[in-house]
């Protein structure tokens, strides 16, 4: 290993360690392998780590970030914790949850139409306490600037609000990451295992900025592959770029190049977030039927349909060790009961 790495790495292992952090996510999350979905496209070597089973409120990747943002919101001496997401948000019920769990209030926003009844993540939302508005869609600009007036005027009502940005997706949130990468060098070290790829969902971008920025500096052999659901490649590479800046100013670290780090695709997403596909929904029918694992179709349907299709025309090659990222998502599920039909 050359000097500038292990520099880094020395410097990035006693940073993480001392930010402030509290529990939230049962740790380590389960390494399975999946031999008999993997045999269905000649995958041989397929590897799924379950962050489904986070543990928080029905688990997934917030879990991970929320530990960092907490912890930091308890710093501040916060009241509110105030995010945004979808109407099927997994991040905001993590955010609820863990509200719960640390004694603040919560406050969402729901960038969409009120549903009828309390599908899937809602139904949560609501058990665990949090206040919600639902807002029209909006472009980012004007999004950023109804989140300001909102925490403007929370302010001036003498309310100490903790914001935290859509999906958890800043440098610190991203921590989550780097330490899960920490957590599964070990895991593989004890199976002696070696991963070449791991393949992930892309919504804020936030996991994906930590697996590179924690590959970069623990398993430099790994390349992250991220599947948006939402935006274009351009988007996400600016944007991942980003977070990880902040992320290695979270560390102390100086920055270094990430261009040959980000591989990203957007030609799963189907018609726009949220709206599910035929591929995607091919993949969590397969899945359930041949691991009894379940996906959703919002984030993990559309990635796990990019890594079999990515597989397919040869972007991933039918021996090499992969890892999935299963971030979670499961509830959602339950808002999307005209998918399935009864046998
Ligand atoms: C939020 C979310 C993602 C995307 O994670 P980001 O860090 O926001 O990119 C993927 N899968 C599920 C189930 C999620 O809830």
């Amino acid at each position: 290993m050359n000097e500038l790495l292990a520099h880094r790495q020395q410097q990035a292992q006693k940073a993480l360690f001392e930010i402030h952090r509290v529990p939230l996510a049962h740790l380590p999350t389960p390494l399975e392998k999946m031999d008999r979905f993997g045999s269905l496209y000649g995958l041989s070597n397929l590897w799924i780590k379950r962050d489904d089973c986070t543990g928080l409120a029905m688990g997934g990747n917030k879990a991970r970030k929320l530990e960092f943002l907490v912890a930091d919101a308890l710093d501040k001496k916060a009241e509110v914790l105030f995010t945004l997401g979808g109407v099927q948000s997994n991040h905001a019920r993590m955010t609820a949850a863990a509200a719960c769990r640390y004694g603040f209030d919560c406050h969402l926003w729901l960038l969409g139409d009120k549903p009828n009844g309390l599908p899937g993540n809602l139904l949560l939302d609501t058990m665990l306490g949090a206040s919600v508005d639902f807002m029209p869609n909006m472009n980012d600009a004007e999004l950023q600037k109804n989140i300001d007036d909102y925490l403007d005027s929370q302010r001036k009502q003498g309310k100490k609000p903790y914001y935290i940005p859509i999906g958890g997706g800043t440098g610190l949130g991203s921590m989550g990451y780097v330490a899960m990468i920490q957590e599964l060098s070990q895991q593989l070290k004890e199976k002696n295992l070696e991963i070449k790829t791991i393949v992930t969902a892309l919504g804020s971008g936030g996991t994906m900025a930590g697996l590179v920025l924690g590959c970069k500096l623990f398993m430099p052999q790994t390349r992250v592959l991220g599947i948006s659901v939402s935006r274009t490649t351009g988007y996400f590479h600016n944007r991942i770029l980003e977070v990880i800046r902040e992320g290695e100013i979270v560390l102390g670290l100086d920055p270094i190049d990430y261009a040959d780090d980000l591989f990203i695709y957007d030609q799963y997403v189907g018609e726009c977030y949220g709206k599910p596909t035929p591929e995607g929904l091919e993949a969590i029918n397969k899945l359930a039927l041949s691991e009894g694992i379940l996906i959703d179709p919002v984030y993990t349907g559309k990635a796990m349909a990019g890594l079999v299709d990515l597989a397919r025309e040869g972007t991933i090659a039918a021996d090499e060790p992969v890892l999935f990222i299963h971030t979670g998502g499961v509830p959602a599920i339950f808002a999307f009961e005209d998918l399935f039909h009864l046998k």
